[in-house]
């Protein structure tokens, strides 16, 4: 099952809803607020899943959390045949490595427009969450 397909299965008796090419809109889980568009819900060319709460700015984390998801069901398995038990790496130490450094990179240069007092797009915003949900990830990588 794709990332996708796992997050929109989750969030059925959220709203959830499509709104355009790879994009859905749904209730936050997480906040629980009433408004059917306070989730945005988009899925990136690699097949990984970008969720970002427009009332509350919960994290992706508390989002995945709240329909009994974890973080690495946003992104695509690429270990289906795999045994089960410990779980192979899909990274190695230095793709991690150059990753996270991608992504200190993304987050100081959001803080830098913060900083100067920039207007902070819908699109940073959600850059961010991609940037907050690949480290979690690579946390969990490290652990696995
Ligand atoms: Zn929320």
């Amino acid at each position: 099952m794709s990332a996708i397909d796992r997050l929109i299965d989750a969030l059925h008796g959220h709203g959830v809803r499509a709104s355009g090419r790879g994009s859905w809109r749904a209730r936050c889980p997480s906040c629980g607020v009433r408004n059917n568009g306070t989730l945005h819900i988009t899925e990136q060319a690699d097949s990984a899943v970008l969720v970002c709460c427009f009332k509350s700015e919960c994290s992706a984390e508390e989002i995945v959390a709240a329909v009994g998801l974890e973080l690495s069901d946003l992104f695509p398995p690429r270990d289906s045949h795999g045994p089960r038990g410990k779980r192979r790496r899909l990274l190695t130490d230095r793709e991690a490595l150059d990753m996270l450094d991608h992504e200190a990179h993304v987050l100081v240069l959001v803080a830098s427009d913060i900083q100067r007092g920039a207007d902070v797009t819908v699109e940073d915003c959600a850059r961010l969450i991609t940037a907050t949900a690949r480290i979690s990830y690579l946390r969990q990588e490290a652990r696995s």
